[in-house]
């Protein structure tokens, strides 16, 4: 019962064999993060080539990881969508041709659905039902996850998501890329007091985000206080903090709607050390019981891929050799050439 997950959506190259879809044998991700960091962002064209050459030698590296062979697989997993199409296109082909060649049964991934399935490759995972914060680069939505590979969503976001304002205030200063990673550390030096900026929308009533509206603020501030000075450790954590106040306020709030006493988080922004902090305070005031996944489970890699397929090759779902990749996931989340 060994899967193969490949994940190719944004500027990550990554496979992982998973057994059961509980336990990682081996997940190797190759970043391209050193590729893009002069351009302050990913550059799709660049991110297509990297994979290209990634993909291959990351896929025997998982195999041999796990001390397999491709003869021990029992069926692949592939990121359909979202992200970008030309980075899919080459993780998806590739396993397609992996499929074709030895006759494997392949099922394509939802990454979102990826993320929240990362959670079960915990060494205690969180029982459904519970809530879910999906916070990545590309997303920020609350779930409640009624089954892994059975989520609804309650809220997302109308514009930017968390990571990427985190990145944009990142790169307005200057301080480097990717950008939470760095906020996150200089934060912790910093009051996150004595710059106070918005909150958007945390007591709007509804569970959605809007995270455009505060990196604009930041862009004020900063003009305001051209020559003037102030400690960037203070912006940071002054900026996290209104992020981390509305991401668990909402998180809580969806928990009360729906009568959940587990919450749980995923996705990239996930790995923010105050994020997890303040949850945890949240959750236990609340009476709840949080469950964050350790950071490289936060981060893409190819063993969620490879979970969420598992419940998928279960259920007996199949992708059609002529499956197109989605850069947009459809509405309801149903993945094209599914059967
Ligand atoms: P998506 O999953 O939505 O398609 P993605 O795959 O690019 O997007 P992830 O890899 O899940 O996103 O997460 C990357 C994001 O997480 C980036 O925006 C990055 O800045 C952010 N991030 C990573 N570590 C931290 C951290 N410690 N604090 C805050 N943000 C972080
Ligand atoms: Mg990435
Ligand atoms: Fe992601």
């Amino acid at each position: 019962r060994l899967v193969l997950g490949v994940e190719s959506s944004c500027d990550e190259t990554a496979a992982a064999v998973v057994e059961d879809g509980r336990r990682a044998l081996s997940s190797v991700v190759a970043s391209q993060v050193r590729d893009h960091a002069p351009f302050g962002g990913v550059v799709p064209e660049l991110a297509s080539r990297r994979h290209l050459e990634a993909v291959a030698p990351v896929i025997r590296a998982a195999l041999a990881g796990a001390g397999v062979t491709l003869g021990q697989i029992s069926g692949l997993a592939v990121t359909q969508g979202p992200g970008l199409i030309g980075s899919l296109l080459v993780g998806l082909s590739a396993a397609k041709a992996l499929a074709w060649a030895r006759d494997l049964p392949i099922v394509g991934v939802s990454h979102l659905e990826g993320h929240i399935a990362a959670l079960r490759l915990m060494d205690d995972p969180p029982a459904p039902p519970f809530a879910a914060l999906l916070v990545s680069g590309g997303h920020t939505s609350i779930y409640h996850v009624h089954d892994f590979g059975q989520m609804e969503e309650l809220g997302q976001t109308v514009d930017d998501a968390a990571g990427e304002a985190y990145d944009k205030v990142a790169k307005l200063y200057g301080l480097g890329y990717p950008g939470g990673v760095i906020i996150d550390r200089l934060a912790a030096g910093g009051d996150p007091t004595a710059i106070q900026l918005p909150r958007p929308r945390l007591r709007d009533g509804t569970l959605d985000f809007s995270f455009s509206g505060l990196k604009s603020a930041v862009v004020r501030f900063r003009q305001e206080h051209i020559g003037q000075n102030y400690r960037i450790e203070d912006l940071c954590a002054g900026f996290q903090e209104a992020v981390v106040e509305v991401l668990t306020s909402k998180t809580i709030a969806a928990a009360k709607q729906r009568g959940l006493t587990r919450l749980a988080l995923a996705g990239g922004v996930a790995a923010n050390q105050r994020l997890r902090q303040a949850m945890a305070q949240a959750a236990a005031a609340a009476g709840m019981e949080l469950t964050a996944p350790p950071v490289a489970l936060c981060t893409d890699n190819a063993a969620m891929i490879a979970a969420a397929g598992a419940i998928r090759l279960r259920a007996g779902l199949r992708l059609a050799l002529e499956a197109d990749a989605v850069s947009r996931l459809p509405r309801g989340g149903r993945l094209p050439g599914e059967a």
